[in-house]
């Protein structure tokens, strides 16, 4: 339309990166190979590892479901995105699979963490014909994340909101409830939208994952796991798309995900998708 226009990094934002503790983000991009961390975060990964050693295979089972519910929407004809705790950019990122199905789609990106922040220019290569934007913003202040995705999203038209591997670093406190956020942002969403989410579970591997949760409490980052009735709950009102409510692997798995077999127990993550009629 020509009226949006490309909302680059604030440059404003103090970018005050602590490599002295363990980042839930740092973490998430050691188990997936990547070279965006430090030693603080390889510690508190090698304690994950020792007391879950799948945490490699949950992160790439996790970050395969992202891969396969984004175009899965693509090919359903959803051209804006809001992808919240997008992570470290690591390719391929959403709005290049968004993009190679629909080149014109949009995506805005947000994530607290400023070594998001300080790599984002890997998330504003968009195709010509789109447009990519990056929001240093908290999931926890809804307002502020949405006010700056309606600089490039018409909410007026179908937005796939996208909730991966980020709602069980939000426990459950009076202030900010997941369910709550969650709420506050579908009210936001026209119909047509769709809400993306992954999330840890107990519910294979109650142990374990009882471990991970005090491996990374240790390292200053809770984490709170959720049941699939909790994990349901999230998309209360919606229409939840084929299978349903999955272990991560087992959402719509596609060749690559059947030639790396990933057990329920070790990606230890539901993902589900529903639609908004
Ligand atoms: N969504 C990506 C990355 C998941 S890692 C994927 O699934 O592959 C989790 C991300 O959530 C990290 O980048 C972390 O910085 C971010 N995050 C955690 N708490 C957050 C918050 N309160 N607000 C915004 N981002 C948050």
């Amino acid at each position: 339309t020509g009226d949006t226009t490309r909302s680059d990094i604030e440059p404003t934002v103090e970018v005050n990166l602590d490599v002295h503790v363990a980042h839930s983000a740092r973490m998430y991009d050691f188990y997936l190979g990547g070279t965006t961390n430090f030693a603080p975060d390889r510690e508190a990964a090698a304690h994950a590892l020792a007391v879950f050693p799948w945490a490699r295979s949950a992160a790439r089972a996790n970050r395969a479901f992202m891969h396969r519910s984004t175009r899965a929407l693509a090919e359903a004809g959803i051209r804006q995105f809001l992808d919240i705790g997008t992570g470290i950019p690591t390719s391929p990122n959403l709005h290049e699979i968004a993009q190679r199905i629909a080149p014109q789609s949009r995506v805005v990106y947000a994530d607290n963490d400023p070594i998001v922040l300080t790599h984002a220019q890997h998330l504003l290569h968009s195709a010509p014909e789109g447009r990519t934007a990056y929001v240093h913003a908290d999931v926890r202040e809804p307002e502020s994340v949405l006010s700056a995705a309606r600089e490039l999203l018409d909410f007026s038209r179908p937005i796939a909101l996208s909730l991966n591997a980020i709602l069980h670093f939000v426990p459950d406190t009076a202030a900010t409830g997941a369910h709550r956020l969650v709420e506050a942002f579908k009210a936001e969403l026209p119909p047509g939208s769709a809400l993306v989410v992954s999330h840890a579970t107990q519910d294979f591997a109650p142990e374990d994952i009882a471990r991970v949760e005090q491996v990374y409490a240790n390292a200053g980052t809770p984490v709170q796991a959720r049941t699939r009735e909790e994990f349901a709950r999230l998309f209360s009102g919606w229409e939840l798309l084929d299978p349903g409510v999955a272990a991560t692997p087992r959402w719509r798995p596609d060749e690559t995900s059947a030639a790396e077999p990933v057990a329920d127990a070790e990606a230890a993550c539901y993902g589900a998708v529903a639609l908004r009629r």
